[in-house]
């Protein structure tokens, strides 16, 4: 049974539809995220999620039982903020154990699980120490610690690591992904960044204008994204012009521009006949090398620019019969390496998508 379901969520905020019908399912123990860019609803979805927000129409199960109705403090959820939201002028002590003394739980027992949540949070012993003494990493990390010191089943996160730097923000990502492992509590994280969440996730929601337009592993989702916007939104990639010939099921004759004519997987059961179609390609799939290679596909092309990024060169290239420049990343060449810009691209069928336009 899944942990979390939400049912045909619609939201509405006047005439804004914030959510379009959301269904999904996060499983029990699950690292989940979603996914999408400003505005496209994962904030709201969360925030009905938590009990904050109330559904226009829809529902939401935890543990298979109905909570749509009832308030955040019966759900046994708990939510950590972009902003923290600490107390400053208390410590981090008062403020991890401030929610169970309004609950009046027993002093001897907030000390010791205010004790075990720093533990958690790599902060042994320090309880006593002012929130403003506290580094940014060290308050997301308190923040962490209110909300698990709840003892939640699940744990919601709203763009948790959205004001850390970059270098904290990758410690970050790693700690949380094991102390969640360790836990075993259920995440829900919403984040904007494509590479956060593929890096972290057991499984991504990517969403865009108030629907969800893929849920799946993240390599699925970059291997196999479900249309134009998912292929777009999760790494970087080529789009080239095509045609869809006959069909045979499972296999579909394609014709690319530049490229000639293809059969090629049809995972999404795409209708023959069609130019309302693209194909995808990576520029880390493909191969630029001095020559010709017996890849599926190698063509001529010539390099109009590079860029150096240190792990890899990416070349921006022309080549004959396609009439957008195709970006290739490489490893092993440099733009050096090549003369008179002269090189060769390949690439192996298997690494071309094929994504309806629409
Ligand atoms: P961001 O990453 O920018 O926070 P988001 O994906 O979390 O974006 P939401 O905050 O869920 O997006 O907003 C979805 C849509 O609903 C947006 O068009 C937003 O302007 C609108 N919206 C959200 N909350 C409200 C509100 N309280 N009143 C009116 N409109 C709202």
């Amino acid at each position: 049974m899944d942990a979390i379901r939400a049912d045909s969520i619609v939201k509405d905020f006047g005439e804004v539809r914030a959510l379009n019908g959301v269904s999904l399912g996060v499983e029990a123990g699950e690292l989940f995220f979603l996914l999408g860019g400003s505005g496209c609803g994962k904030t709201t979805l969360l925030r009905c999620i938590a009990g904050l927000e109330e559904p226009s129409s829809g529902q939401i199960f935890f543990d298979g039982e109905n909570v749509t109705a009832l308030p955040t403090h019966k759900r046994e959820a708990a939510m950590v903020f972009q902003s923290y939201a600490l107390w400053p002028h208390m410590t981090v002590g008062q403020n991890i154990g401030f929610g169970l003394e309004e609950r009046k739980v027993p002093k001897s027992e907030i000390v010791e699980r205010v004790k075990e949540v720093l533990e958690m949070v790599r902060m042994p012993g320090f309880e006593d120490r002012g929130i403003d003494q506290m580094s940014g990493g060290q308050q997301q990390r308190v923040a962490l610690a209110r909300a698990l010191v709840r003892q939640p089943k699940v744990l919601l996160l709203d763009e948790p690591l959205g004001a850390l730097d970059k270098k904290l923000r990758d410690e970050m990502q790693l700690e949380l992904r094991t102390l969640q492992k360790n836990i075993g509590i259920t995440f829900v994280f919403v984040t904007h960044d494509q590479q956060e969440a593929i890096s972290m996730s057991d499984r991504v929601a990517v969403m865009n204008d108030g629907k969800i337009q893929q849920l799946s592993a993240p390599n699925e989702l970059y291997k196999n994204p479900k249309n134009i916007f998912v292929s777009d939104f999760i790494g970087e990639t080529n789009f080239l012009k095509a045609e869809t010939k006959s069909s045979d099921g499972e296999f579909i004759n394609v014709s690319i521009e530049g490229l000639g004519e293809f059969k090629i997987k049809n995972n999404l059961n795409i209708a023959a006949n069609s130019s309302d179609v693209v194909c995808s390609v990576r520029p880390e799939s493909m191969m630029i090398s001095k020559v010709k290679s017996d890849w599926d596909i190698c063509l001529d092309a010539k390099i109009c620019q590079t860029s150096y990024l240190g792990e890899m060169t990416r070349f921006y290239v022309e080549a004959k019969g396609i009439d957008k420049i195709i970006t290739v990343s490489s490893q092993h060449f440099d733009n050096q390496s090549f003369e008179n810009n002269e090189c060769f691209i390949s690439m192996s069928l298997e690494d071309i998508s094929l994504l309806n336009k629409k």
